[in-house]
Order: C-alpha cells, then sequence, then structure tokens
C-alpha cells in the first residue's frame, strides 16, 4: 500500500521537476520524498503538515528547490515525538523559534511549527504557536514565499501568490512599509528575490524599500552576508544591483566603490558556471583592498578566495602605466593561493569586463593576458632558482622553525620577488630568503 502512493508521489515529483536531468533528478527527488515521508507521518498522527514559503514557489516556476520547507501544526515536541518513530535523526535547530531539522542520509527537512508575530523589533520577532496557515502566511514577506502545498499538490495561497508567480512580480504581504519595519532584512531580501528569479518589484513595495534602505544598519553581519552573496550570485544580478544602486544600498554595503555605477556594470558582468567563482569574482568588484573586506562576516574561505581577486584588481588597478611584471604577479598571485581560480578563470573575467568597456577602468590588457596566460604557467614555483629542500634546510642551518603555514607564504614572497624582478639567481635567492627568514616575525608569513 505505503510503496504504491510512494510511487505515485514520485512520478508527480518527476513532472514538477523536469525531465532529462538524471543526475539531480535523483537527488532532488531523495530530498523531496523525504519531505513527503515527514508530511505522512506527521498527517497520520492528526497533526496537519504540508511544503511552505520557498519549495512551493520554485515548484510553481518550474524550478528545482533546492531545499523542502514543511509547516505543521505539531508543536515541536510533538514533531520530535513523531518522526522520532521513523528514525529521523532530529536536530533543535531553533526550537524556541519552532523549529526542528530532521535529517536521513542525505536528505534533510526543516519542520517548522506555525507561527504569529507577538512582536518584532526590526531584527527578530518574538513568536506564538497557531493552528492557521493563513496565520502563518501572512508573517512571511513576499506573496510568492508565502504559500503551501499538501501532499497531493494541492496550493494553498492565502495572499495571491500564484496569481504574483503567473505575472512575475514580487510584492510584500500585506502593507510594504509595515512589513521592513518589522524586520528590516526584508530589504535586502526583496533585491535578492530580484536576482534570483527576474521579478519585477511591485511598485510600493520597491518604493518602502528604498525608503526604508538606511535600516539595513541595524542588522548582524552574517545575515546582511547571507543575503548580499544570494544576491551577488542570481542570474539576473544586474538588474538587482542597479536597483539596489539606485536605493543607495550598493554605497550602504560597500562604500565609494559601491557608489560607482561601473562597478555594478562590471560585477554582473562576470560569468561562471561555477556558483562559488561566479560569487568570488563578482564580490571581488566591490572590494578595492583587502581592508574593505576585513568588517565583512564571511567565512575563511570565502574570505580567502575572493582576496585572490581582490589582489589582482589591486595591482592591475594601481599600475598606472599598464606594467607586465606586475600583472604576471597578480595572475601568480591568483594561483599562488591553491585556489581553484586558475589563470583561466581570470582571463574570462577579464574578457567579460572588456566586454562592457570597464578594462581601461581596471588598466587590464586583456589580449596581452590572453596571448601570455600560458606562457606564465611554467613560471610557477617549479621553476624558481631556489626550492622547497634548499628553503628548509636554510631555516635549518639558521636554526629558525618554519611552520607549514608559513613556508607557503615565504614562498609567495620569495616568487613574488622574484617576477618583480628583485632577484634572479640562486645564490641572491637566498640572499632574500635569509633576510626574511631573520627578520621575520613568524605571523608576518
Ligand atoms: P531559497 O530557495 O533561496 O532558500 P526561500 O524562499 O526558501 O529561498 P529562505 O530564506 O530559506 O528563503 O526562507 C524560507 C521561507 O521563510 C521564505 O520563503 C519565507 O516565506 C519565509 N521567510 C524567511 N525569511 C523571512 C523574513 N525575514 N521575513 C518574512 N518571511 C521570511
Ligand atoms: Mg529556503
Amino acid at each position: 500500500m505505503k510503496a504504491k502512493k510512494q510511487g505515485k508521489i514520485t512520478e508527480a515529483g518527476f513532472e514538477l521537476c523536469g525531465v532529462g536531468r538524471h543526475h539531480r533528478y535523483m537527488e532532488e527527488n531523495s530530498q523531496k520524498r523525504w519531505a513527503l515521508r515527514i508530511i505522512e507521518q506527521l498527517e497520520s498522527e492528526g497533526f496537519k503538515a504540508r511544503f511552505a514559503g520557498g519549495c512551493v514557489r520554485d515548484e510553481l516556476l518550474g524550478k528545482t528547490p533546492h531545499d523542502y520547507d514543511v509547516a505543521t501544526t505539531a508543536k515541536p515536541e510533538q514533531v520530535q515525538t513523531s518522526l522520532g518513530k521513523i528514525k529521523a535523526k532530529l536536530i533543535p535547530t531553533g526550537i524556541e523559534h519552532g523549529t526542528v531539522t530532521a535529517v536521513r542520509g542525505k536528505s534533510v527537512a526543516e519542520i517548522t511549527t506555525l507561527r504569529a508575530d507577538v512582536s518584532t523589533d526590526g531584527r527578530r520577532a518574538t513568536v506564538a504557536f497557531t493552528d492557521s496557515f493563513e496565520v502563518d502566511a501572512s508573517r512571511r514577506d513576499f506573496t510568492v514565499n508565502s504559500m503551501y502545498m499538501d501532499r497531493h499538490g494541492k496550493v494553498f495561497d492565502y495572499f495571491n501568490g500564484k496569481k504574483d508567480i503567473a505575472a512575475n512580480i514580487l510584492r510584500f504581504v500585506g502593507e510594504p512599509e509595515k512589513r521592513i519595519k518589522e524586520d528590516y532584512l526584508r530589504v535586502l531580501r526583496l533585491f535578492r528575490f530580484v536576482s534570483q528569479h527576474g521579478f519585477a518589484v511591485e511598485a510600493s513595495s520597491l518604493s518602502a524599500a528604498k525608503e526604508l534602505a538606511k535600516g539595513i544598519d541595524s542588522l548582524s553581519g552574517e545575515r546582511v552576508w547571507s543575503e548580499v552573496k544570494k544576491t551577488l550570485s542570481g542570474n539576473h544580478a544586474l538588474i538587482a544591483l542597479e536597483l539596489m544602486h539606485g536605493a543607495g544600498l550598493t554605497a550602504a554595503l560597500f562604500g565609494v566603490a559601491g557608489e560607482d555605477p561601473k562597478r555594478v556594470a562590471a560585477a554582473s558582468a562576470w560569468k561562471h558556471e561555477n556558483k562559488e567563482i561566479l560569487l568570488w569574482g563578482r564580490a571581488a568588484v566591490f572590494f578595492p583592498t583587502k581592508q574593505s573586506l576585513a568588517t565583512w562576516k564571511m567565512s575563511a574561505k570565502e574570505r580567502s578566495e575572493i582576496l585572490s581577486f581582490v589582489d589582482s584588481v589591486a595591482w592591475l588597478g594601481n599600475s598606472a602605466e599598464f606594467d607586465r611584471k606586475k600583472l604576471g604577479f597578480a595572475l601568480d598571485e591568483t594561483l599562488g593561493f591553491e585556489s581553484v581560480v586558475g589563470s583561466l578563470d581570470l582571463m574570462k573575467w577579464a574578457e567579460s569586463l572588456d566586454r562592457l568597456e570597464v578594462v581601461q577602468f581596471l588598466h587590464l590588457d586583456f589580449e596581452w593576458l590572453k596571448q601570455n596566460a600560458k606562457s606564465l604557467e611554467p613560471l610557477r614555483v617549479k621553476q624558481l632558482p631556489v626550492n622547497g629542500n634548499e628553503m628548509l634546510e636554510l631555516a635549518e642551518s639558521l636554526e629558525i622553525k618554519v611552520k607549514g603555514k608559513s613556508i607557503g607564504n615565504l614562498f609567495r614572497i620569495l616568487r613574488s620577488g622574484y617576477y618583480m624582478g628583485h632577484w634572479q639567481s640562486k645564490i641572491d635567492g637566498l640572499r632574500v630568503l635569509k633576510t626574511l627568514l631573520e627578520d621575520g616575525e613568524d605571523e608576518t608569513f
């Protein structure tokens, strides 16, 4: 009986998710099947449970949801007891706010008890549980995000989300000003959804977002970065960033770099099939210096990957006259970060900037780069007249201990000196190295 029911559901999932992308199909269906299993379990115990928010929106848009959230009348403890019976691994993600994460293998679903706002302060809400899907929908941000779908595929739509999906419109649920003042993150979320889905923004929603844009100052760095990176990664980033620029938001977020409309265009012009590299290249356009990145609440990996682009831009941008050695160095710096960003990526980046005639702006000689990128490769580490062993031997003879991380950094400094023409022979190289080893505080390496 059960197997039959699941078979049917799987078929529906297949249709909704689109045939032909078999690899993704496997994954998305295991995610969806898991969420469906959870809904069935909760309903078998007399609770109501439905898919909620982003996954319903994505399915109606014909896109593949990357995760499935469940909304339920069951209280968090009831969710835990009920799902314990189907051997879900349970994580009380935000239990006081009503959210439990249920994991099985690689499948993850978030189950949230229906909620009503008791009070809000522009950053976070105090909530109470409710039995009403409509009340829960009324506290969601946009009409397109406020829908639910039951396990049979029936959509519950209290605020005309379907109509807005059909018309491709992003509109706040309720009165825009009031909704933004409850949580200023919604200003950034508005532009984020424009960037991801290409929505046109309903007039009063857009004007309220522009008027209240300043409110984002009060938000935590983590929440801001999370929305900003999704905005930068979107397929419609240009429209979103131009709107944000018009609202003074790019300046509020990125300072002087964000005031420059050329950077808005340059960031959006960078395309890459790898979503992460896409993000790093776009973000780097707004961070002209290392320092400008320092205050952002991002992961160490994100910071270092963005930095590999930033460094290249800084080198290229700072040379008043185009200097090929510097370009070679910049390229090598990019490679030297052990980043997945290689010279080819940087070249493509340059190309996308070229198309917008902002190469001058970055002082980038793209043609030269294209011709020489390959020949720059052999200049890399192996070809340096001083090798790693010699480096370690020298350190040992000077009785200086160098850690693994320091070795990499030492090498980077040595290598850049070589490309910049500060030393060429092995003897000179070892002399430079000796100075570096003797002078360097460990943390400077
Ligand atoms: P994505 O597919 O990118 O995850 P999403 O719509 O699922 O998009 P989430 O940030 O995961 O976005 O939020 C899930 C749902 O929770 C949203 O669809 C929306 O209904 C609601 N939501 C999230 N954050 C807010 C907020 N700050 N204000 C109001 N509703 C919100
Ligand atoms: Mg989501």
